[in-house]
């Protein structure tokens, strides 16, 4: 039978751990039909007794996984760890406090099937109990960095996403540090499709997710995926020369000058920015391509 793999980061879930697990009891009772499902539970860190709860379980059940990260490095880290441990034939990332509903996954997973696709992207129609920042914030960066990435973007997506082995093995090509999981799965470009919710409130506890952290989080998504940006300033050295040109047409000598010693000095700054762009990313060392299918070839 094909295997699923469930993914669970978790950091100081400990009142969420339970219900949770009764859910994915459940999801593994309808499921035992077509796929074997294995949870791969990742601790980030925590500091309450969550780990020790599914440790218990684990003692139980050998289809419950547990990985003790030595400290919290972060949900993406932590999500990548579960990544790289899976080995089913398709896995699925989820929230711990289950924002992300378990019960979802078998409708995901059909739909994969039905679409011969690679990815399901679970996509969020109304997120209910987030704040209204949270909401308009998440609303322009999608479309910030869809608008300045040369690659595909998905729209209000979350990590909540079901995917094939091919697709697990691309994110696991990918070793770069400044990580966001979600930016490499859109980048890894297999085809796709999405499944629509409405993304409930948290089970129990608080998020995670501080206003500094998802900050950094959206700052790290656009250093790494928002490759045009470095454009905006080579554009921005342009409207300084055609102004400078209006200048000293207008014999406006002085600011004509002034101006087109900042227009030489700001394509300097792009110039170098693209040289930089370019190194990144050979330093990053991600792979070239990814293969889709392949016929009479090994
Ligand atoms: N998480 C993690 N490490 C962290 C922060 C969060 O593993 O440093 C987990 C968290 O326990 C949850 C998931 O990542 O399972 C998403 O976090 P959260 O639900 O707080 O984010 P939100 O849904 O509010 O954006
Ligand atoms: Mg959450």
């Amino acid at each position: 039978m094909q295997i699923l793999d469930v993914i669970i980061p978790f950091y100081n879930e400990e009142e969420c751990i339970n219900p949770l697990l009764e859910e994915l009891f459940n999801l593994r009772n309808n499921l035992k039909d077509k796929l074997d499902v294995n949870f791969i539970f990742v601790n980030d860190g925590s500091t309450d007794n969550g780990a020790k709860i599914i440790q218990e379980q684990c003692a139980q059940n050998d289809f419950i996984k547990l990985i003790n990260l030595s400290r919290n490095f972060g949900h993406e880290i932590a999500t990548t760890a579960g990544i790289d441990s899976s080995k089913g034939d398709y896995t699925v990332i989820i929230d711990a406090d289950m924002q992300d509903p378990p019960n979802l996954i078998p409708e995901m997973y059909n739909i994969l099937c039905e679409n011969n696709c690679h990815v399901v992207h679970a996509i969020r129609k109304h997120r209910e109990k987030e704040t209204f920042f949270k909401k308009i914030s998440a609303d322009i960066f999608y479309r910030f960095l869809k608008i300045f990435s040369t690659n595909p973007v998905t729209l209000d997506s979350g990590d909540f996403k079901l995917f094939t082995a091919n697709v697990r093995d691309a994110v696991k090509s990918i070793r770069e540090h400044n990580r966001y999981v979600r930016g490499i799965i859109d980048w890894s470009g297999f085809k796709s499709t999405y499944y629509f919710y409405n993304r409930a409130g948290r089970k129990a506890g608080k998020t995670k997710y501080s206003p500094q952290k998802l900050f950094v989080l959206a700052f790290n998504a656009f250093i790494s995926f928002a490759d045009k940006l470095v454009y905006l300033i080579l554009i921005l050295a342009l409207l300084f020369f055609v102004l400078s040109i209006i200048f000293i047409f207008t014999h406006k000598y002085t600011a004509g000058t002034i101006i087109f010693i900042q227009a030489v000095q700001t394509a300097a700054i792009g110039l170098i920015g693209i040289y930089i762009k370019n190194i990144s990313l050979d330093t990053k060392n991600r792979p070239l391509y990814f293969i889709d299918t392949k016929y009479n070839l090994d």
